[in-house]
């Protein structure tokens, strides 16, 4: 892509009501723009980088065996009567009528309505287990919806729902879902603590919650720096293994404030191991039995033939909080640094140009063309503009490489840098292949 050419309206001063960084970074760099109050539309920028996290949590619950669907917005009130929570969620519900009168509401999860899917469809326990899941927008009319992304009334949330026989192969799928939870966030280059949670309004006997360290976060947390000495390679995706994981996991100490007890803390955990800060919940996984298939009438049949409610467990991600909660853990003084893995481009090519010198531009071209055909995703700076103004925009994007073509360039040589380290001189080839590591 051509920076000429690209939606991206950055703008030159700090957004006045952003309170926290990446709300005024993500509205700097033009990635997103709110519409109203805690609901906003995603320009090209910030698109792409959704969508990238939105990729890679896909495969890896693909990876677990779930299997993507997709299941609409709009929901019928009948199912949550039926549940009993029409009247118990509130006024974060978004509550309409359609023309005939009929009560509809804009979905904030899908327990009843995946329960519905279900029941219609799925009567024996040969069915079983399912694991079920969609990437869709939610919308919950948040009381005080803050920090940009992070706290929206509408947001994009992958959820997945669990279908099992008894409470013990329940546990398996849970297991498998905090596997990939973990995955997933390593993936993304975040350091997330599985923290044991209180189940709230959702429900349920078992949950945990995926906290990212970050200064800004809402969560106060108090836990063992051990935790991050368990490395994932260590287990398998089997359920002796899984169970070994979920168990070494949350052996370690971890709690946010709600469970924080000084003396537990103090017993459990070596001063010098001792960790106090806060953190964004980015995921909440909750293993609830039948607390909705029963009310429901979601019954299957069991090995004798007896009628039994199948137990559920739903699996939140929030991919849109993902954004800014990515920018939060990772930004640098006033520069935002994405993760490769997400970076909304691979490299960036920064020619210094001038109206007598076109010379550094069409060798710019030409490496773009070379890199494009390595299915490298590289931005090109084509706009006529001093490096200096050029750099400063680059360091607010935060791309995690830039090329750049300009003195220190001879030949087939060019100058290559890695946000925040010293650049070096490479040649194409050089650059390709670190391009591609
Ligand atoms: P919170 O305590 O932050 O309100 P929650 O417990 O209500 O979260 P869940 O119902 O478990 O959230 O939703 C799953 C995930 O969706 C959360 O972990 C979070 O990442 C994301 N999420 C929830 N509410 C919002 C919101 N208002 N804006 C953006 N993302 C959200
Ligand atoms: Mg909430």
């Amino acid at each position: 892509m051509y920076l000429s050419k690209l939606f991206i309206p950055i703008t030159k001063d700090l957004p006045t009501d952003a309170k926290i960084k990446s709300h005024q970074l993500m509205l700097r760099t033009g990635m997103i723009k709110q519409s109203s109050a805690g609901i906003y539309s995603w320009l090209p920028l910030g698109f792409k980088v959704m969508k990238k996290i939105e990729q890679i949590v896909r495969e890896e619950q693909n990876f677990i065996g779930a299997q993507e669907m997709l299941m609409p917005t709009i929901q019928s009130s009948e199912i949550w009567k039926e549940s009993g929570r029409y009247d118990d969620y509130g006024e974060e519900m978004l509550r309409i009528k359609d023309r005939q009168g009929r009560e509809m509401l804009y979905g904030p999860t899908n327990e009843e309505l995946i329960t519905d899917v279900f029941r219609s469809s799925i009567k024996s326990y040969k069915s079983l287990p399912q694991l079920l899941y969609h990437i869709q927008w939610k919308f919950r009319d948040e009381i005080r919806p803050r920090f940009g992304v992070m706290r929206c009334k509408e947001f994009y949330m992958k959820d997945a729902y669990s279908f099992d026989l008894t409470d013990e192969e329940a546990k398996k799928s849970y297991n498998k879902m905090f596997y990939s939870y973990l995955k997933t966030f390593h993936r993304l280059g975040l350091k997330a603590i599985p923290m044991a949670a209180d189940t709230g309004p959702i429900g349920g006997d078992l949950s945990h919650e995926f906290v990212i360290l970050a200064e800004t976060g809402e969560s106060h947390i108090y836990a063992d720096k051990k935790i991050f000495e368990l490395d994932l390679k260590h287990y398998q995706l089997n359920d002796t293994s899984l169970q070994k994981m979920r168990e070494d996991f949350t052996g370690i100490y971890a709690v946010t404030d709600e469970k924080y007890e000084k003396k537990e803390f103090d017993k459990n955990v070596k001063k010098e191991n001792q960790m106090i800060t806060k953190g964004i919940e980015v995921g909440h996984i909750f293993y609830f039995s039948d607390k909705y298939s029963k009310p429901m009438n979601c019954l299957i049949d069991d090995k004798d033939g007896k009628k039994t409610s199948v137990k559920m467990g739903s699996y939140g991600i929030g991919v849109s909080r993902l954004v800014g909660a990515t920018i939060e853990a990772n930004y640098n003084n006033n520069v935002m640094v994405w993760p490769k893995s997400i970076s909304p481009f691979d490299v960036t090519i920064l020619p210094s140009i001038s109206k007598n010198n076109k010379e550094n531009l069409e060798k710019a071209e030409k490496i773009y063309k070379e890199l494009k055909k390595q299915n490298i995703d590289v931005l090109l700076d084509d706009v006529d503009e001093n490096m200096s103004n050029k750099f400063k925009k680059h360091d607010l994007i935060g791309i995690p490489y830039q090329i750049i073509i300009g003195s220190k360039s001879e030949g087939d040589s060019f100058e290559f840098k890695e946000l925040n380290s010293k650049s070096e001189i490479l040649s194409l080839d050089k650059i390709k292949s670190k391009l591609k590591t």
